[in-house]
Parts: C-alpha cells; sequence; structure tokens
C-alpha cells in the first residue's frame, strides 16, 4: 500500500515553516503524485491563520510558480478552514470554497467564533468540560452538530483530525460524512486516532484520507504509522482516497 497524495500541508502563509515551492519540492522529493497546500483560514488567532481572505490570492500565485517548477506533481490549492459557529459556518465562505481545489474543515479550539455564543460553544465550554461532565455533554452534542452542519451546507472533501482535543460522536459525524461524500482524516501529526475510532468510524461506510498535517517541509509526506494503524482497524485500501495497492 502506498499513500501518493499529501492533502494537507501548512506554509508560512499561516503557521507552517516553509513556502510553497518548499512543500512542493519536498513532495516531489518523496515522490508524491499530489500534494494539496491547506492553510489555515482566517478565523485561528495569535497569527495561526492567514491574515485574511486575500491571503488565497498571494497562495494562488506561488501555486503557480511551483506547478511550473515541479510539472510532475499535481499541486492543489486549498485550506484547512475553520468551523466558527454551532451551524456549521465556516471562515472560508462559498465563493472562495469553489475556487479552491480542496476544502478541509476541521474544529480548532484557538479561533474566534462568530458570535461570542458560538466562541463559547466551539471553544470555552470545550476547554471548561474538564471539570464538568454536564458541560462536557452539551459540548460533546455541539461539537458533533456543528462538524454534520459544516459538511452539510459546505463543500467540505476532509474532515481534519476529527475529536482531536473535542469530544465528538463518531458514528454520527462518519454517517454523515458517507452520506455527502466527505472524507475523515487519519491525521499522520497528532496520531490520536485509535483502531477503535476507525473501526466505529468505518462501520458507517466513511471514506478516510491519511494526511501528514506537515507545518514544515521536511514533514511534508510523512505519515507515520497512519497506515498501519488503518490496517490494523481492517480499512480496506479502496476506502482510503488517497491510498493505492
Ligand atoms: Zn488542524
Ligand atoms: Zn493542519
Amino acid at each position: 500500500m502506498r499513500v501518493f497524495a499529501d492533502y494537507h500541508t501548512h506554509t508560512r502563509f499561516s503557521h507552517g515553516k516553509g513556502t510553497v515551492m518548499d512543500n512542493v519540492r519536498a513532495a516531489a522529493r518523496k515522490g508524491l503524485e499530489a500534494v494539496a497546500i491547506t492553510d489555515h483560514g482566517p478565523a485561528n488567532l495569535f497569527g495561526v491563520g492567514v491574515e485574511s481572505l486575500a491571503t488565497f490570492g498571494e497562495i494562488a500565485e506561488e501555486i503557480e510558480r511551483s506547478r511550473e517548477a515541479f510539472p510532475g506533481v499535481r499541486v492543489l490549492m486549498g485550506v484547512e478552514a475553520n468551523i466558527v459557529d454551532t451551524d456549521g459556518g465556516l471562515d472560508v465562505p462559498a465563493e472562495v470554497q469553489k475556487r479552491l481545489d480542496i476544502v478541509l474543515a476541521g474544529h480548532h479550539l484557538i479561533v474566534r467564533g462568530r458570535t461570542l455564543a458560538d466562541w463559547w460553544k466551539l471553544s470555552g465550554r470545550n476547554f471548561a468540560a474538564r471539570w464538568s461532565r454536564h458541560l462536557a455533554e452539551r459540548a460533546r452534542v455541539d461539537n458533533t452538530k456543528s462538524l454534520v452542519e459544516a459538511i452539510r451546507r459546505n463543500r467540505v472533501d476532509v474532515v481534519t483530525h476529527p475529536g482531536l482535543h473535542v469530544s465528538i460522536d463518531t458514528a454520527e459525524l462518519a454517517r454523515e460524512c458517507a452520506r455527502v461524500g466527505t472524507a475523515l482524516e487519519i491525521n499522520a501529526k497528532h496520531a490520536h486516532l485509535d483502531v477503535a475510532f476507525l473501526k466505529v468510524a468505518a462501520r458507517q461506510g466513511v471514506s478516510f484520507c491519511i494526511n501528514s498535517d506537515a507545518h514544515g517541509p521536511d514533514e511534508v509526506g510523512e505519515f507515520g504509522r497512519a497506515l498501519e494503524v488503518a490496517m490494523r482497524a481492517g480499512i480496506e485500501p479502496e476506502r482510503i482516497i488517497n491510498v493505492r495497492a
């Protein structure tokens, strides 16, 4: 089995270390057929996200140059969007999504919510949930709802690191992903997904995507034990969108 594409990499445009060209060069060296540039959406706080939506124009220009320099690698222009309200709104609007080759979306804790109430539900309460079972239960319901609504209302190709730092109903999310054709990510950097999670998700008929979530060129195409965990969970290679036998 071989992972032929890395659909989740960051650059200096958000809080990665390298340039677009660095990531594409690394992908070419590792023999990847495709790589996606998926910097964080603008709602991530403290310089983690892109400065504004206009940044995607600059990223597109660099991607164009990297395509010319490395014609053997398919370079996808993408984003790792943030969920900013429990109705599934993203920090990258539909008109920007349409211009991208791939849209990833994930739940991040240090983000600007649409409103203060949204911030509480998506971020604050997830921190407070550590000390209260009641809050933990309500957080789990809203975490799941916001992800489910996000894939219903937007064009999301992959949900990144599902369940990282936040509690979710795996089966419910996977069921909806299977219905709308969104893949669940097996994230190599965070390596938080275990065999049990993957088995629960797989039972719903969902597809998966193995990504590095590289924050530096040296991490591009590094999938660690993600493939091995997937195989141990009994996921068939055909169910992983970027794996080939
Ligand atoms: Zn992320
Ligand atoms: Zn990421």
